[in-house]
């Protein structure tokens, strides 16, 4: 990872001390283009300094009332932790926002997740995962955790969606995502 340039570094200070800026404000205030604000935007939400919000950014919520990745609120049903190296922890709504969030994190020292069926915690790498299931509680698409790979099968034969595991699920979840960014742009 890229440490964040000088001005990436005022634009976080900038993010900490407002708690959210707009894109005008960014351009105004280190008076640069509006094409060099949104790099720099890109760039630190890639690094996952930052959260995007609308029209902007904003200062990234270490609380755990709120997902990580997505900003709804958490649900403990399908909740996704996510625990750094140092002792942080942040909280995803549900995997499918556990999964994205891990890709872009460093220093991870342990990814837990929520079986579906069980509301039990579950170490996120050796979980099951259903997409594009039928019952979708949170993101989509939907991503469903469960630690017994039969009952995964079982369940997306009634429900529909396909069984993963971990490092499928994920790449999974970020094609689809990427799709879905292609289209809405
Ligand atoms: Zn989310
Ligand atoms: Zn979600």
């Amino acid at each position: 990872m890229s440490n964040p340039s000088p001005r990436q570094r005022e634009i976080l200070k900038l993010v900490n001390q407002k708690g959210e800026i707009s894109v005008d404000d960014l351009r105004q205030i280190l008076d640069i283009s509006q094409a060099t604000a949104y790099r720099e935007i890109q760039e630190l939400a890639r690094l996952g300094l930052v959260a995007k919000v609308a029209g902007g950014i904003g200062r990234l919520r270490s609380s755990r009332v709120n997902c990580v990745q997505c900003g709804r609120e958490n649900n403990p049903r399908t909740a996704f932790a996510i625990e750094s190296l140092d002792g942080d922890t942040v909280v995803a709504c549900c995997a499918h926002c556990g999964l994205m969030a891990l890709t872009r994190r460093e220093n991870v020292s342990s990814a837990t997740t929520t079986d579906f069926l069980y509301s039990r915690l579950l170490n996120a790498s050796q979980a099951w995962y259903v997409l594009e299931s039928s019952v979708s509680l949170c993101c989509q698409p939907s991503t469903l955790s469960f630690s017994d790979p039969e009952d995964a099968r079982r369940f997306a034969l009634g429900f529909g969606g396909q069984v993963f595991a971990f490092d499928q699920a994920q790449q999974k979840v970020r094609e689809k995502m990427a799709f879905k960014q292609v289209f809405t742009l």
